[in-house]
């Protein structure tokens, strides 16, 4: 019988395990830290042992195979003993991908991912498909490939997951953008990342469509570099395709398919960077057969995920807006650019090497002060001293929402759009989030 090792206990961690018991391999779970409680129970009720808070080599390193969680680095010793010994080192998806027939959409990209999976995933199941949502969203794909009995999955995926995919196929594939982010695992090299990024176009042939960004710069200069033998459908906003979907006098079009011909007036996702994210699903729809008028009524309906240009409430005329998510430079700065109204911006937290220069153009125009929330906030002063009149500290999510209520006057948004991430003041991005909807509510 083979042994299948799965590296890391969560969600997709613990979803393997058990499609890989179904499956009948002689399955084991290791992982370094804590499982949490309803893992630990998933996996007794499927008697498959495991072990936490340490690895045990001997058990590890006689796998045929081994499901490592993305979480898990290539560095870490035990990874670099199990390839040097030759054991294939795979993700969840890549393992959970073998055992469906399931049409496979998936989402990859720096930002956009996680509302253009969302947004998907809700248009094919208003359009009445049967559909299934996962990857870094959600419940385990494997759980469900295992448990549930989906024709379509939506697939969020992260280039760490891409890592370790090989024979996987997507159906469809979206690439939302490129831009720097976790260069840490990719020896700080852009190429590099972006080839992470492009292992979701291998394997797939004519039949299958890779949907990408013609406005964005990285995209099409490493675009040429991956021999891409799907059809390839690209969207913009700044020029009119022949094929693909694009913007003119405010309307969206899909070309040459069914035209949908939206004003983006009537989307339910506001700014620039969503009527990316809109198009790309609207393409992805169409190429599904829903029918226009279905793809219409849901893009018009969508309701956000939280924290992503979430409108919390207006208090004295003021508009606050949570973007919590927005972890990095260009998150913000499409944040700052949807931004119609003399904006109070609250920023900071993990630096992770930002370069401010592409925003100050557009913190000019819009921003009339900048709250800083993060413990060490030089970086941002310096950054904008020149041209931002108040620049002020603050330490807890409460503070940043009172200091900046003093600085709005009726009329004005204030934005928690933090180009960071959240980790020396917060758990994570989710709990900045909801610590300053809650502050905005205590006003
Ligand atoms: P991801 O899952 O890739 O991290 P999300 O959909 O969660 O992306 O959005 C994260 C942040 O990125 C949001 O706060 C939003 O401001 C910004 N964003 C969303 N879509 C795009 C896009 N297509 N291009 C650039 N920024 C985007």
């Amino acid at each position: 019988m083979s042994r299948i090792v799965v590296l890391g206990g969560g969600e997709s961690g613990a979803g393997t395990a058990v499609l890989a018991q179904q499956k009948g391999f002689d399955v084991f779970l290791s992982d370094m830290g804590t499982l949490k409680e309803e893992y630990k129970e998933l996996l007794n009720q499927y008697h498959i042992p495991y072990e936490e808070g340490g690895h045990s080599t001997e058990k590890i390193l006689n796998a045929d195979e081994i499901v490592k969680s993305p979480g898990i680095p290539d560095k870490a010793p035990l990874v670099k003993a199990a390839a040097a010994k030759g054991i294939p080192i795979i993700s969840e998806l890549e393992f959970a991908a073998r055992y469906t027939q399931a049409k496979l959409i998936c989402i990859t990209g720096s930002n956009g991912k996680t509302t253009t999976t969302s947004l998907i995933y809700y248009m094919l199941k208003e359009a009445g498909l049967n559909v299934g949502l996962g990857g870094n969203i959600g419940k385990s794909f494997a759980l469900q490939v295992a448990l549930e009995h989906y024709d379509y999955y939506v697939l969020e995926i992260s280039s760490f997951q891409l890592d370790g995919m090989y024979q996987f196929k997507a159906d469809i594939a979206i690439l939302c953008n490129i831009t720097p982010d976790h260069l840490d695992r990719y020896d700080y090299k852009l190429e590099n990342y972006a080839a992470s990024k492009f292992r979701v176009t291998q394997n797939m042939g004519p039949d299958e469509h890779f949907i990408y960004c013609a406005d964005d710069p990285v995209t099409l200069q490493e675009m040429p570099k991956h021999n891409i033998h799907a059809h390839c459908i690209p969207f913009s906003i700044e020029k009119k395709l022949k094929e693909g979907g694009y913007l003119e006098d405010q309307i969206i079009h899909t070309q040459p398919m069914e035209d949908i011909e939206m004003n983006i007036e009537n989307l339910a996702l506001k700014g620039k960077h969503n009527i990316y994210n809109s198009m790309a699903a609207a393409i992805t729809a169409e190429l599904l057969y829903i029918k226009k008028e279905s793809i219409r009524k849901s893009l018009a309906t969508f309701v956000n995920i939280e924290h992503r240009l979430e409108p919390v409430i207006s208090v004295g005329g003021v508009l606050f807006i949570n973007d919590s998510k927005a972890t990095n430079v260009n998150s913000t700065w499409y944040a700052l650019e949807s931004m119609q109204n003399p904006t109070v911006w609250i920023v900071g937290g993990t630096d992770k090497g930002n370069d401010y220069s592409s925003l100050l153009e557009l913190v000019k125009q819009k921003v009339k002060a900048i709250v800083c929330l993060g413990v060490d906030n030089k970086k941002i002063h310096e950054a904008f001293k020149d041209i931002v009149p108040i620049i002020v500290d603050t330490q807890s999510a409460e503070a940043a929402v009172q200091t900046s209520y003093k600085f709005a006057q009726k009329g004005d948004t204030v934005l928690l759009s933090p180009c960071c991430a959240s980790f020396d003041l917060f758990k994570n991005y989710e709990d900045r989030g909801k610590q300053f909807k809650a502050a905005v509510r205590k006003l």
